[in-house]
């Protein structure tokens, strides 16, 4: 690492957890971001200016004006570029040394598995349910960990599955196959709270690297931004789960 790394990451590495070793283990770490929307903003401007090594960027969408609003690593100027591309253009503003891998097409199976093999940690920042289902059975098959959030309303929820054997998965929290999601689109969305969520997906995949305090793994934390009520489930692995109790 040189001076200019030492002075630009000199704020985490003077964290006594996190130091030379830190640092080095996020400049050599790479990352799957799917989804440059709401949460993946928020998730790829803190990687990249934290010094993750190398980002990958999934998204086949372009850039809308009604996603503005929420999805703030694009500027008016980006409206009709791919999200990937514009993205790619302010995260290397941000920090040159990050290399950024853009995928503008949607992942699905073997192509979705290779970009998972390729990583040491997914972010899952989807907005719908057979994208995270997908996702989470390509964590589950290369035992990657997965840090999943989600945000609709003024309510967010995120959660870290570490997919080794014993922790559970996307799955076993929703065994039913019935799309029960809604979207942005359709119930709206306060934009701070895909930023909180984001924020917090970020930080729990920078300690997963950094092998870092306690994750959220087994735990889902919900938050409601309009009472401001925040809560933690405890998740457990289904042992029927059709996903992560087939191996
Ligand atoms: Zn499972």
């Amino acid at each position: 690492m040189d001076d200019s790394q030492l002075l630009r990451y000199s704020r985490q590495i003077m964290l006594p957890q996190i130091g030379i070793e830190g640092q080095e283990r996020l400049c050599n770490s790479k990352v799957l971001i799917i989804g440059l929307g709401g949460l993946g903003s928020p998730v790829a401007m803190y990687l990249a200016a934290a010094g993750v090594g190398q980002l990958r960027l999934c998204d086949f969408d372009i850039v809308d004006i009604s996603n503005l609003q929420r999805q703030i690593i694009h500027n008016n100027d980006d409206i009709g570029k791919l999200k990937v591309e514009s993205a790619r253009e302010k995260l290397l503003a941000l920090n040159p040394l990050v290399k950024i891998i853009p995928i503008a097409q949607r992942l699905e199976n073997d192509d979705l598995l290779e970009q998972v093999k390729q990583v040491d940690v997914v972010l899952d920042c989807s907005d719908n349910l057979p994208t995270r289902f997908s996702i989470n059975a390509a964590c589950v098959k290369t035992q990657t960990p997965l840090v999943s959030g989600a945000a609709i309303r003024m309510e967010g929820q995120i959660t870290v599955f570490l997919n080794d054997t014993n922790s559970p998965c996307y799955r076993c929290l929703y065994p039913s196959d019935v799309d029960l999601t809604e979207t942005c689109s359709q119930t709206g969305i306060l934009a701070p709270m895909v930023g909180l969520i984001g924020s917090l997906q970020a930080l729990e995949a920078m300690k997963i690297i950094m092998a870092v305090g306690n994750t959220l793994t087994g735990q889902l934390l919900l938050v409601d931004g309009l009472s401001m009520d925040i809560n933690q489930l405890k998740l457990t692995k289904n042992l029927n789960c059709s996903v992560c109790c087939k191996l």
